[in-house]
């Protein structure tokens, strides 16, 4: 199923998992999965390494086994800066066979120890590509903050604009901290003409300096709230992880009660911290016909 569909009917919980480290196993991966399948996700999507081709497997294993294994939607991340057609082309044959009807048509980041292809040089050209190809559902990265590389905002939009006129179905925000961010995002999107829905993606804190890791890839901002969150807890594991629950729940029950089209739950392969974010709020989600009604 195109995991564009759900959102006709109700309001969307995915969640984003990661391939294991080599050193783990993929096998690891499994109990992670375990232990999501019982909240009743409408999809599950699986990241893919920056580099080239030699990163398909574990990505494509992965997602095909949450359908097949698990009855769940699988969505497999492409980040397309170091592939050419080619490898592309031979990425959505494998998902053709697999049964994966859904992806993530990404950029990727620039690393030092990959060599850029040249072949696609935005996302939009990879969700062009994508499209020229079959009959996939493709969903594209936004940022609520605005994109690092970008000179202002309306760049940003604009870009995104037309990633989504190349037919991107659907759109995962970058995580977040702050709500305020992602309903001036959402304005600026209406008033550029992008109409398809927005998951918002939520990361919930489990330990501070993976946060603070993720916080200067990625740009997000750091609400004094927040910060001041981290700064006390920082040597307590368990009441970081708490208030971090906490935090992501009180995010998620303010977007979910202003109608946000869905949530994108950047897991971290962490099922017990799913699961008490979806014990607090699963009740919360709408289904579009009558609005009384529970979604999960
Ligand atoms: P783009 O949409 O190409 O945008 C990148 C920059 O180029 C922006 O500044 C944009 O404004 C600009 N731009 C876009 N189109 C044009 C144009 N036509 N002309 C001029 N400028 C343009 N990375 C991974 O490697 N693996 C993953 O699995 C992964 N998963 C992710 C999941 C989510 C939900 C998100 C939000 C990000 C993920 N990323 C992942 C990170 C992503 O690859 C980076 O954020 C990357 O820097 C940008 O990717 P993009 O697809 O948004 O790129």
């Amino acid at each position: 199923m195109k995991t564009r569909e759900f959102f006709k009917k109700k309001q969307v919980l995915s969640f984003e998992v990661f391939p294991p480290k080599r050193t783990a196993g993929i096998e690891t991966i499994y109990t992670t999965l375990d232990g999501l399948k019982g909240l009743n996700p409408d999809f599950i999507s699986v990241t893919y390494g920056a580099g080239g081709s030699e990163n398909f497997g574990a990505t494509l294993e992965i997602a095909a086994s949450i359908k097949r294994d698990y009855g769940i939607e699988g969505v497999a991340h492409l980040p397309c800066l170091c592939l050419d057609q080619q490898e592309v082309s031979d990425f959505l044959r494998r998902c053709s066979e697999l049964g994966i009807e859904n992806l993530l048509a990404l950029r990727g980041d620039r690393n030092p120890s990959y060599e850029p292809k040249g072949v696609f040089q935005h996302a939009s050209d990879l969700v062009t590509f994508i499209k020229s190809q079959g009959d996939f559902n493709v969903i594209g990265a936004c940022y609520p903050e605005g994109h690092s590389e970008s000179q202002n905002m309306v760049e940003d939009i604009q870009n995104l604009k037309r990633k989504v006129d190349a037919g991107a179905d659907e759109l995962i925000t970058q995580l977040f901290f702050d709500n305020r961010y992602f309903y001036e995002f959402q304005e600026r999107c209406a008033l550029a003409g992008i109409n398809v829905p927005i998951e918002a993606g939520i990361m919930p804190v489990v330990n501070a300096k993976q946060i603070l890791r993720m916080v200067s890839l990625c740009g997000s901002s750091l609400p004094p709230k927040f910060s001041k969150m981290i700064q006390r807890y920082e040597d307590q594991p368990e009441a970081l992880r708490d208030a971090g629950i906490a935090y992501a729940v009180d995010q998620i029950t303010d977007l979910v009660t202003q109608g946000v089209d869905g949530i994108h739950l950047y897991t971290m392969n962490n099922p017990y911290v799913a699961q008490k974010i979806c014990q607090a709020v699963a009740s919360l989600f709408q289904t579009k016909e009558g609005d009384h009604e529970n979604a999960l």
